[in-house]
């Protein structure tokens, strides 16, 4: 049988694999593998999405215009600088094709967002990686392995999946390293899970940066993650041609009005987050008293460096009734979720560690 043939990068993009374990129904396993809110949602957006309901035999409004107005009035920016999509990868894959003309390249660090690499593929961009510094973002060494056909460099700020965030004089400086002519993608999916000197957003350096886009999404957050919503902040110019590229219709009518209403409701939404942050520093400081090394997240996971052992560590965790995403050969993240699912990894962590299993280190530990 001859099958059509399809582009050869397809062979080289690996499929997109959520966790172990999640999608098989009968294992119901905790929910940790996906960085997404463990909140339901609240009244309001439940209402909002069931009145959009029932307008579906309409068309969504292309121009997104309502909720572009309330993102323009919640960041004081003007209209013309926020584009939305069905999701910000959507909007990702939208800024890697608008720049992929013959022989682009776009610059980002590694291990970050896995997806990067994938459109990068797909829209024939070349991904240049740069290894991270311990955990966090070298933008030094981005700055080195900037060229003259580098035309995106993105940096995923906190860092998925290490959790570690930039500071921010640094994202400045190395701001003012960029050529103009090459866009800067600064990816703040966890921006609302950041605490300290590191929670000032990139956003207000978009004024002085006409080369420089912030994403930013509902699905973490804002708990939306179903509906596929997010959008970006950047210059007029830029939004404008994104706009032009993006699929008509993409962001569909009942996103559009729950992500509305979403905002409406920021307040209450924000106080979850300070309970997904306590409970963050919960984890990770049981996890620390337990031997485990954590880096310092401002997200809404953990990272755990386990290298050759990330991949078993996954299983393990499947096999206890918890879906967290091992990246093979590198780490583990596990999101943070409700007490009781955080609980049950916890469970699991202390029974890898245990002496039963690693007889070894079992003593060393104790020693
Ligand atoms: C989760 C995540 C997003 C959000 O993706 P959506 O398409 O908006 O759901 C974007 N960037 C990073 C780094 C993420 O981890």
């Amino acid at each position: 049988m001859t099958h059509p043939p399809l582009r050869a990068v397809l062979e080289t993009v690996a499929p997109y694999k959520p966790s172990d374990g999640v999608h098989d129904p009968a294992a119901r396993p905790r929910p940790l593998s996906a960085n997404e809110s463990p909140h339901t949602p609240l009244p309001g957006i439940v209402e909002a999405i069931a009145a959009a309901g029932a307008g579906v035999n309409r068309y969504p409004d292309p121009g997104c215009g309502e909720l572009i107005r309330a993102l323009a009035r919640a960041h004081g920016v003007t209209e013309d600088r926020i584009a939305v999509g069905a999701g910000s990868v959507a909007l990702l894959q939208t800024l890697f094709q608008a720049v992929a003309d013959p022989g682009a390249q776009a610059v980002y660090a590694w291990p970050s967002f896995e997806v990067y690499p994938t459109l990068a593929a797909l829209a024939g961009v070349e991904s240049v990686q740069v290894p991270l510094a311990g955990e966090t973002h070298d933008l030094a060494a981005m700055t080195d392995r900037i060229t003259d056909r580098t035309r995106l460099v993105v940096v995923c700020n906190p860092n998925n999946p290490t959790g570690t965030a930039v500071d921010p004089e640094e994202l400045r400086k190395f701001l003012g390293s960029v050529p103009p002519t090459c866009l800067v993608a600064v990816d703040e999916a966890y921006h609302e899970y950041v605490r300290g000197p590191a929670a000032a957003s990139a956003l207000p350096l978009c004024a002085g940066h006409p080369n420089l886009v912030v994403l930013r999404t509902f699905s973490k957050a804002y708990g939306l993650a179903g509906l596929r919503t997010g959008y970006l902040v950047g210059d007029p110019r830029v939004v404008e041609g994104l706009r032009k590229a993006a699929l008509p219709y993409a962001v569909n009518s009942v996103a559009q009005r729950a992500a509305v209403a979403a905002l409406g409701l920021e307040d209450r939404l924000l106080r979850r987050v300070d309970e997904t942050v306590a409970e963050r520093a919960r984890v990770r400081d049981a996890l620390l008293r337990a031997g485990w090394e954590v880096p310092d997240s401002q997200a809404n996971f953990l990272w755990l460096r386990l290298g050759e052992d990330a991949a078993a560590f996954g299983a393990w965790c499947a096999s206890h009734g918890v879906a967290v995403r091992a990246f093979p050969g590198t780490g583990v993240r596990v999101s943070i979720g409700s007490a009781e699912d955080d609980d049950r990894f916890l469970a699991a962590a202390d029974a890898w560690r245990s002496p039963e299993r690693m007889p070894r280190a079992g003593r060393e530990d104790r020693a």
